[in-house]
């Protein structure tokens, strides 16, 4: 049975910036996690950073531009977490590849998890699409990521996956 990776703030633990966790309402969701399925891991916080932290952005580029080290994070009182961010985007990569997981279903708007839509650098609330940091580096190793409102287009595919593990024997 294939595992998923979780962000850990989704549906249940308070390790977001603020202190606060996304709910989730799905049968989905309780399915996999009766299943076994959910490997939930949170990237910032499997660095070191504290619960509540400052709010951090992706400024002057993309993720891919970060991990290419030509753009920054920075937290809102502008220190540098670059590199801590790079570290978390690759022990998330690494949870994934130890785990064998399918694919995995992130929070939205992070500068980690993001996959459609984060914040665009200056710290007024307003969001671009984008990814965060982990999510690109899930994606260029293959691993597919959705955010937590595709959940049945993430089990339309993990079913089309063990599908076609069964049929190739
Ligand atoms: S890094 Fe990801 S898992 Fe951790 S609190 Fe932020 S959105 Fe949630």
């Amino acid at each position: 049975m294939r595992k998923v990776l979780v962000s850990g703030c989704l549906q249940g633990r308070a390790l977001r910036y603020n202190a606060t966790y996304v709910p989730l309402s799905s049968l989905i969701w309780d399915r996999w996690s009766t299943e076994g399925r959910l490997v939930r891991f949170c990237p910032e916080v499997a660095v070191g950073f504290p619960v509540p932290r400052p709010p951090a952005e992706i400024v002057g580029g993309t993720a891919g531009d970060v991990l290419a080290g030509i753009a920054r994070v920075e937290e809102v009182n502008g220190a540098d977490v670059t590199s801590l961010f790079r570290l978390a985007a690759r022990r998330a990569l690494d949870r994934a590849v130890e785990a064998g997981v399918a694919l995995a279903v992130l929070v939205d708007g992070s500068p980690t998890c993001g996959s459609s839509v984060i914040y665009d650098g200056s710290f007024t609330g307003r969001s671009v699409p984008g990814r965060g940091v982990a999510a690109e580096e899930l994606l260029r190793h293959g691993i597919p990521v959705f955010h937590e409102g595709q959940l049945q287009q993430a089990a339309a595919m993990l079913a089309a996956m063990e599908e076609s593990e069964r049929s190739a024997g």
